[in-house]
């Protein structure tokens, strides 16, 4: 039996807390399984980190930025590790790189390649505790490359499918996913499991329990996956395959404050120019939500799509450069609210009572897109909150 575990910010946020993971983690070990344990920056710290790299420069450099941002898992490693040999626990502390995460070369956003395990197997064959230091990985050229913010969600789910785990378990503050943010809507309820794909357009459409790139890899490696809090014993969420489900038609509501919208007005209709955008966008890294294209007129379009809020800027750059509309207009007061649910594969009808919901609190709809299990939308800020309370009512979800 090999347990992956994984504790994030909260979970390692003070030295009680980090003695309270050792415990946890002993208590694991004690059932006779190996334990490989993947720790986050102490929460607050990678924050920090990041204002001090951007203190000096709004563009830092890449293999700089990455020394940085890596620092703050390191310490909680080799704390963690300490406070485990000191109970007696035989345990070694490894960075990314001396675990063998391989990854691409994009600075602070860098993709996992591969992963050799020969140093964590034979220290786990020595009878070891292995703590790793998420978020981070090395590139071919042997500089640090960091995962991208929420990072350690991913080096964990990719060594527990590098290793072949028996489980990937996911710890955290909150008990597990909710139907929607408790925050938000008090009558939210925990979800005993939920699938891969609802995890995934959840994750993506703003519910921060699991960054969205673990999900997706968990799915891909078939990782079982579990998150918990670190805080209590109580049972988690188990995400898993959509055939271990009972169906249900609607699974959650997440809110997506994090959306800013760009619209291009006046762009010329001719073939070739959605792929003119979309290529120079994507050769920044942006990444483009969802996007809407206007029946043209007069050999011109209209064309808007939306793209994370730190992105904004370099999308506005970008647009600049390509001058492809007559005007460009920008708005990042918006939010995008998404009802997911695996049941929207096989019943029709479960768009329309969004809409008809939305309607009747006279919430005006920007943006509509779909996918087989979810219906987002874009609205106006200030409703993002009433559209998740009325939509978390309307499916019922509290019952
Ligand atoms: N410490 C990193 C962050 O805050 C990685 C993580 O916590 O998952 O983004
Ligand atoms: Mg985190």
């Amino acid at each position: 039996m090999l347990i992956v575990q994984k504790f994030g910010g909260t979970s390692v946020g003070t030295l009680e807390r980090i003695e309270a993971v050792a415990e946890r983690v002993i208590e694991t070990k004690k059932t006779g399984a190996d334990v490989v344990v993947v720790v986050s920056a102490m929460s607050g710290v990678t924050n920090q980190l990041v204002e001090y790299g951007e203190h000096f420069s709004k563009q830092p450099d890449g293999i700089a930025m990455d020394m940085l941002l890596s620092s703050g898992e390191q310490v909680t490693t080799a704390i963690l590790t300490i406070a485990l040999n000191a109970k007696g626990y035989e345990c070694v502390g490894l960075t990314g790189a001396m675990a063998g995460i391989k990854t691409d070369s994009v600075h602070t956003k860098a993709r996992i390649e591969k992963i050799d395990t020969a140093r964590i197997k034979d220290e786990l064959r020595a009878g070891k505790i292995v703590v790793v230091a998420g978020f981070q990985g090395i590139d071919e050229s042997g500089d640090i490359t960091t995962l991208g913010r929420g990072g350690s969600d991913l080096s964990a789910v990719a060594l527990a499918g590098a290793l072949n785990a028996d489980l990937c378990e996911i710890f955290t503050d909150v008990d597990g996913v909710y139907t929607t943010d408790p925050r938000i809507e008090k009558k939210a309820k925990k979800l005993e499991k939920i699938s891969y794909e609802e995890m995934l357009e959840l994750a993506s459409a703003g519910a921060k329990v699991l960054q969205n790139r673990s999900v997706e890899m968990a799915k891909k490696l078939n990782v079982k996956l579990v998150t918990r809090s670190s805080f209590n014993h109580n049972e988690g969420t188990l995400i898993t395959q959509e055939d271990n489900m009972e169906a249900v038609l609607v699974s959650g509501i997440a809110l997506d404050k994090n959306q800013a919208r760009v619209t291009l007005r006046g762009v010329v209709d001719k073939p070739g120019i959605a792929a003119e955008i979309f290529t120079a966008l994507a050769k920044k890294n942006i990444n483009v939500d969802m996007i809407i294209q206007n029946v043209g007129q007069d050999g011109t379009t209209n064309l808007g799509f939306t793209v994370p809020q730190n992105e904004l800027e370099l999308a506005k750059k970008t647009m600049q450069e390509l001058a492809v509309a007559k005007n460009v207009e920008y708005d990042d007061a918006i939010v995008k609210v998404s009802v997911v649910g695996v049941g929207m594969k096989s019943h029709s009808g479960v768009a329309c009572l969004a809409f008809e919901t939305l309607a009747r609190e006279g919430i005006n709809i920007q943006m509509i897109s779909t996918s087989e299990i979810k219906i987002s939308m874009i609205v106006d800020q200030k409703y993002g909150e009433l559209a998740v309370r009325v939509l978390h009512d309307a499916y019922e979800l509290d019952k």
